[in-house]
């Protein structure tokens, strides 16, 4: 037999301010009542599941004399009044035990199981149990997949953000060497060095004056023959950016 006598607070939360369990040492019998075969139950308050009938419960509202509410409002709790429950598991109620079973001298004892096996006494049969656990697990288990299908798909889209920043510091790296190879053979062709080149000159002729803004991209880089002569879809040739329109630069 176990008893419980529980004392709640009752405020916004509820709060135990004190709990007694008596336990008193009880037996399993099987249910045709057979003399012979009982089971010791060790323990009981370690297994889970147990849940204890309601015997008693009682509400005693606080009182709120002068110094009560001086109390509360210093500590900013207003306490309703306190509840008195009792719960036990009651003599002939019927319980299934899922255990170790271990047989002491004369009867046999059922105990929390080692290597932290989980221990029940419960008032469902053991169809029930069995049924109620399973579905405890199904959870678990879609819980899982979801916690895993969550965690993989933020370890892709950072692995792709990752891929797409590798990506572009290549592409840039190559255009860049690109460009270096193109104005070194538009050198050679002029029979210039890099310091006769004006610093205004378009980045494609080496000639003519800068005279154009790239949009969106913003690159002043070209003059407007050698924008006129890009190959359409038209692109910056500095970042390879589509040119959307461009907007001529007039020197005064
Ligand atoms: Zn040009
Ligand atoms: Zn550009």
């Amino acid at each position: 037999m176990v008893w419980n006598r529980t004392t709640h607070i009752w405020n916004d939360c509820e709060k135990i301010i004190h709990q007694r369990t008596n336990t008193v040492p009880f037996d399993l019998v099987p249910p045709d009542c057979n003399p012979g075969v009982s089971v010791r139950v060790i323990k009981p308050l370690e297994s889970s599941e147990l849940n204890l009938e309601t015997v008693f419960e009682k509400f005693h509202p606080a009182a709120q004399t002068f110094t009560d509410i001086i109390g509360h409002y210093i500590s900013g709790e207003r306490p309703k009044g306190i509840k008195e429950t009792e719960e036990m598991l009651r003599d002939k109620d019927i319980i299934t035990g899922v255990g170790e079973l271990v047989l002491d001298s004369n009867f046999i004892k059922l105990q929390p199981p080692k290597q932290g096996l989980q221990y029940y006494l419960s008032r469902l049969d053991f169809d029930s149990l069995v049924r109620k656990q399973e579905s405890k697990a199904k959870l678990w288990k879609i819980l899982t997949l979801v916690f895993g299908i969550i965690t993989c798909a933020t370890l892709l889209f950072i692995l792709r953000r990752q891929y797409k920043c590798y990506k572009t510091e290549q592409d840039q790296s190559r255009l860049q060497r690109e460009m270096l190879a193109v104005k070194k053979q538009r050198l050679q062709e002029l029979d210039l060095t890099e310091d006769e080149v004006p610093q205004n000159a378009c980045a494609i002729c080496l000639t003519r004056d800068r005279s154009c803004v790239f949009l969106e991209c913003g690159q002043v880089c070209s003059c407007m023959a050698c924008y006129e002569a890009l190959p359409v879809p038209k692109k910056c040739p500095i970042c390879r950016n589509a040119i959307s329109r461009i907007v001529p630069l007039y020197n005064s």
